[in-house]
């Protein structure tokens, strides 16, 4: 579970990114978070696996104040919440597989992917992943030669293989045509209800929210001005 005990996060400029924010999130919930740009979507987002630190009050994931995280409390925060961007963040130059398999293994620092020799079972984790988002003949293609929607299921890939237990998901289909971006929320969301995954979306339009997620939160001006079911934002629209 994630709960925001009263949290605010002001930017060392004094802009207020989150306040005072009090919700629970519960282990497999689909969460879609909308609001317009500069709403504060992006910090909330960012502040579950400590991309921006919060400035006030408590962050608990499991029951972990993670506020307190440093070193390696914060590596494995940063394991166990997994994070798809906008931009996918692939590194581009590299192969598809070597991108995927950096969600285990990471990137810099390891023999084995400084040598490109991965075990069977690094192959193979990442091979299925990949074809969970029917990606897999792309295997061996570089990250920078397939189009967005492609880059976007990779990114998937990866972040199935780092086995998070949430996945946070920043603007994930801005950069996407309509049809692209329903199917990259159509893989996000059967892997949320597959495997359990605590899942929270980045969404600037409403329509989309309602159509994937269970529950939205609506903020504005760095506030929660709505967290309810998609079926009360139906009735009361
Ligand atoms: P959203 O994701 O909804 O577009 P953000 O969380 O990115 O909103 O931004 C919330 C507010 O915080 C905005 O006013 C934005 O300009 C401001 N902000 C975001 N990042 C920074 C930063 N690094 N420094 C100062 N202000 C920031
Ligand atoms: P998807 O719907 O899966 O995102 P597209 O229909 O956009 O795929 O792309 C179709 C094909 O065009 C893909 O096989 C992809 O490799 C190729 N392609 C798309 N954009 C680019 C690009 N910027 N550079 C190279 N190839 C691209």
């Amino acid at each position: 579970m994630i709960e925001f005990k009263n949290l605010s996060l002001t930017y060392p400029n004094g802009t207020k990114g989150l306040k005072n924010i009090n919700i629970k999130i519960n282990e497999g919930e689909f969460v879609v978070i909308v609001g317009l740009s500069g709403a504060g979507k992006s910090t909330f987002i960012r502040s579950i696996n400590r991309l921006v630190t919060p400035t006030e009050g408590d962050l608990l994931v499991d029951g972990e104040n993670i506020l307190k995280h440093n070193g390696k409390s914060l590596r494995e925060l940063r394991k166990k919440v997994g994070m798809i961007f906008q931009n996918y963040n692939l590194v581009k130059r590299s192969t598809v597989l070597k991108n995927v398999i950096s969600g285990r293994l990471g990137y810099t620092g390891t023999l084995k992917s400084i040598l490109n020799m991965y075990s069977k079972e690094d192959m193979n984790m990442a091979y299925e992943n990949l074809k969970r988002v029917n990606i897999e003949e792309k295997l061996y293609s570089r990250a920078d030669e397939l189009s967005g929607g492609q880059q976007q299921r990779v990114s998937i890939a990866r972040v199935l293989t780092q086995k998070p237990n949430v996945i946070l998901a920043d603007e994930p289909v801005a950069s996407l045509d309509p049809p692209t971006s329903h199917q990259v929320m159509t893989y996000l969301r059967q892997i949320n209800k597959e495997d359990k995954i605590t899942t929270i979306v980045n969404l600037h339009f409403i329509d989309m929210a309602m159509e994937y997620a269970d529950r939205i939160i609506g903020m504005r001006a760095g506030e929660v001005v709505y967290d309810g079911p998609v079926s009360e934002v139906t009735e009361k629209t």
